[in-house]
């Protein structure tokens, strides 16, 4: 695994780990100089460098990644197989996040014993900036319809009726659907199929070339961009009156990443899992730096597939439906979140109005896109869920503003759990479908 890397493999990997390092530092220093031009400026030349490359590739590599591994697989009865062996896995992880996230937040209380005079101003300035958020308003308008109306979106998201729209609008689930149907039939078709599969496989293998190229900027990108968001915000955020709600996500995601998922690969028979840990690297330092699961997937594949001893079928079946489906650490969070602002407002949640967080949590993190700041959007499906097992609204939806400005640190830390649990499911699904 690692001891085989190249030159170049090398430097990005190696790299990757110190320009998060020196991100976080140089962040800080311009957070505090005051240095908002040069934060913006490196915002737009991180996206620019690592961000836009990524994304230009994700689509296409997502639509023949799939097709591809469907296709390896020859018989549709080993579809069904780690099909369902992989749905099961994202779901487990992602209800397991979920409960951890409740039952630490219930257990710190960081939303209980915070002065009157901060939760006032909390309060006031979090109802601001959401009215000033216009994605919030309208996640909140139609996510007010209920529970249902979120179902029914992830139900149309998963049947598209033009599955270019979907992938015109970012929304690769739907486009993922139409690879999957197209794959079965593909493998079905014989000869005919064999060669469109080729073509679509000679696609798949040019693209991860070219994802190659793009990994030779993760360093520098990922500097920029960190330094940009931890200039943006400034890390004694952490010391500030968010501060406790702030480690509780960090604490929970930690233990996640590192006690509850290698646990997870051990169990199943994934192999060592820091040894993979630290082969995967790369792709974590690039959720990290972009906080966006579908940009950081080019990356998740290639690294996967080359120093993860991952099989292509399963990491080509596991990784783009992980980066959109499974979100370990969005789960957590959401958890988290609704739990302390429904402690800001002085409500203390039963067991059963826990368990509504935890099974909401986990639908809102299915129902998220891998973008920054999804998770957010997608809180109105839990808060609105709590409310309804409440009997009156009393936490208002747009107390979610509270936590939008420290939201890209907690969101740079979960997409690299949500990345993390991608990456043990390929590890562990190898074993069902081995190269
Ligand atoms: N940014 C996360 C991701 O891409 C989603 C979220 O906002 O929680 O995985």
């Amino acid at each position: 695994m690692a001891g085989m890397l190249g030159g170049k493999e090398r430097w990005v990997a190696t790299g990757s780990i110190g320009a998060l390092i020196a991100g976080m530092i140089v962040g800080e220093l311009l957070h505090r100089g005051g240095a908002t031009a040069t934060v913006s400026g490196f915002s737009v030349a991180g996206d620019l460098l690592l961000v836009r490359p990524l994304m230009m590739l994700v689509l296409p590599l997502i639509f023949t990644s799939v097709v591809a591994g469907i296709t390896s697989l020859g018989d549709p009865s080993r579809l069904g197989k780690l099909g369902l062996s992989t749905s099961a896995y994202f779901l487990a992880t992602m209800l397991v996040a979920a409960t951890l996230g409740a039952t630490l937040v219930t257990l710190v209380g960081p939303g209980l014993g915070l002065a009157p005079a901060d939760v006032t101003a909390l309060t006031t300035s979090g109802i601001e900036r959401f009215e000033a958020a216009p994605k919030l308003t309208q996640a909140a308008a139609s996510g007010e319809q209920g529970l249902g109306t979120a179902w029914l979106q992830i139900a149309r998201q998963l049947i598209p009726a033009n599955p270019f729209a979907s992938m015109a609008e970012g929304q690769p689930l739907g486009m993922i659907i139409f690879a999957i149907v197209l794959g079965v039939a593909l493998a079905l078709s014989g000869d005919a199929g064999n060669s469109a599969a080729r073509v679509l496989n000679g696609l798949n293998e040019a693209l991860l070339r070219a994802v190659g190229w793009v990994l030779w900027i993760i360093p520098i990108g990922a500097f920029l961009l960190v330094s940009a968001s931890v200039g943006k915000v400034g890390l004694a955020e952490l010391l500030g009156p968010l501060g406790l709600y702030m480690s509780v996500v960090i604490g929970g995601l930690i233990i996640h990443m590192f006690i509850v998922l290698p646990t997870f690969q051990i169990v199943l028979g994934g192999g060592n899992p820091f040894k993979f840990m630290w082969a995967m690297r790369e792709a974590l330092a690039t959720a990290f730096a972009t906080a966006s699961s579908s940009a950081t997937l080019p990356v998740t594949i290639r690294v996967c597939e080359t120093e993860g001893g991952c099989s292509q079928r399963a990491t080509r079946f596991c990784a783009p439906l992980g980066a959109t489906l499974n979100m370990d650490g969005t789960a957590l969070y959401e958890a988290v979140a609704v739990v302390f602002l429904f402690q800001l407002y002085g409500v203390q949640l039963s067991f059963g109005e826990l368990a509504v967080v935890v099974a909401t949590a986990t639908l809102a993190a299915v129902g998220a896109a891998g973008i920054p700041s999804a998770g957010l959007v997608t809180m109105v499906i839990v808060i609105t869920a709590v409310n309804a097992s409440l009997g009156s609204a009393k936490l208002p939806v747009g107390a979610m503003g509270i936590v939008i400005g420290v939201d890209r640190l907690l969101d740079m830390c979960r997409t690299t759990v949500n990345v993390w649990g991608d990456m043990g499911a390929a590890r562990i699904m190898t074993r069902i479908a081995p190269d």
